[in-house]
């Protein structure tokens, strides 16, 4: 079982995996050996496969506060069959590329395979940055803190793959290994978006979107506050216009924000809104993505206007209001 913390924030996807998990410790395999997370959050994608590492390597029920042996090590990072693959990680002694994901690290794993394991095989692939974290950063690490998890070195963040540091060769060189790995082996990648990842590997990998964790946007400001204003969102009515821009001026004023950040926070607040409707597919869904497309240009008209000292009263009253059309 997920510990508590990922299953509230994601529940879709610990609910998926704990069920496929179950079945995977009574033999029968419910997901692909090869997975890739996509979404904004690398840190929420590293713990979820650092948690599914330690659930397919516990040597009791996986329960999240299990203190066996594996969960011990995979908590501090130490588990010697569950690896993460970074430039800055799990480098052969030989290897001098720092930019990459190289070569020399797949092959290795490809030769690593060959022997059996007493353990499940866990390869975690992402991009890394060795700097201390930023203060959005540090805020958004403890809302995981429960987990008690280390990160493979000290001031080290997990950043999304792309192309340029999962370089062809290397993806290409592990195509036979995710095609047909040992029993009990699983490859997981990490990324913001499927395209930043060649398909050759996507083609091959069963595919997870990964919603934000946190309601905190890239500026490291909390955008909670829009749940209420957004509530009736995409039927707000006219008649309600006024009251919303009187509770977001409180709010500005509560919280010291500024016009431009409430209007950032909308943005984000309305990405985040087609990402999540994005994988349904349905129709109904379509219909407001093209309705959300629509109110991030007016958006995009509020911003200019902010940059124009308009008085914010006057933006999200304008602005509010032409949601309602
Ligand atoms: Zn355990």
């Amino acid at each position: 079982m997920f510990h508590p913390i990922l299953k509230r924030k994601f529940e879709y996807f610990t609910n998926y995996f704990d069920a496929a998990l179950k079945s995977e410790q009574t033999g029968r395999r419910n997901f692909a050996q090869s997975i890739v997370l996509y979404g904004q959050d690398s840190i929420a994608q590293y713990y979820l496969a650092t948690e599914i590492a330690r659930q397919l390597n516990c040597q009791k029920d996986g329960a999240y506060d299990c203190d066996c042996i594996n969960c011990n090590w995979i908590r501090n990072n130490q588990h010697p069959a569950v690896l993460t693959i970074s430039k800055n990680d799990n480098k052969p002694s030989d290897d001098t590329s720092s930019k990459v994901i190289s070569i020399k690290q797949t092959l290795a794993i490809n030769s690593s395979l060959v022997n059996t394991s007493d353990y499940y095989r866990v390869f975690i692939f992402c991009d890394s940055e060795l700097e201390p974290p930023s203060e959005a950063q540090q805020k958004h690490l403890s809302e995981f803190e429960g987990l008690r998890f280390k990160f493979p070195q000290e001031n080290w963040l997990p950043l999304p793959l792309n192309r340029d540091v999962l370089i062809e060769a290397s993806a290409n060189s592990l195509l036979k290994s995710i095609e047909e790995p040992p029993e009990r082996t699983l490859f997981l990648f990490l990324t913001e978006d499927k395209e930043d990842i060649i398909e050759t590997i996507i083609s091959r990998s069963q595919c997870f979107y990964v919603p934000p964790a946190s309601s905190y946007n890239n500026a490291g400001c909390d955008c909670e506050f829009l749940n209420s204003i957004f509530a009736d969102y995409p039927a707000i009515k006219k008649v309600n216009v006024f009251n919303l821009v009187e509770q977001l001026e409180s709010v500005m004023q509560e919280k010291g924000l500024k016009l431009e950040q409430v209007l950032d926070c909308m943005e984000f607040y309305l990405v985040e809104m087609i990402k999540r409707n994005i994988n349904t597919g349905s129709a109904g869904s379509k219909v407001l993505i093209q309705k959300i497309k629509q109110d991030m240009l007016k958006l995009q008209h509020a911003k200019k206007q902010a940059q124009a000292y308009i008085k914010p009263q006057l933006v999200l009253g304008d602005l509010l209001f032409s949601f309602t059309e």
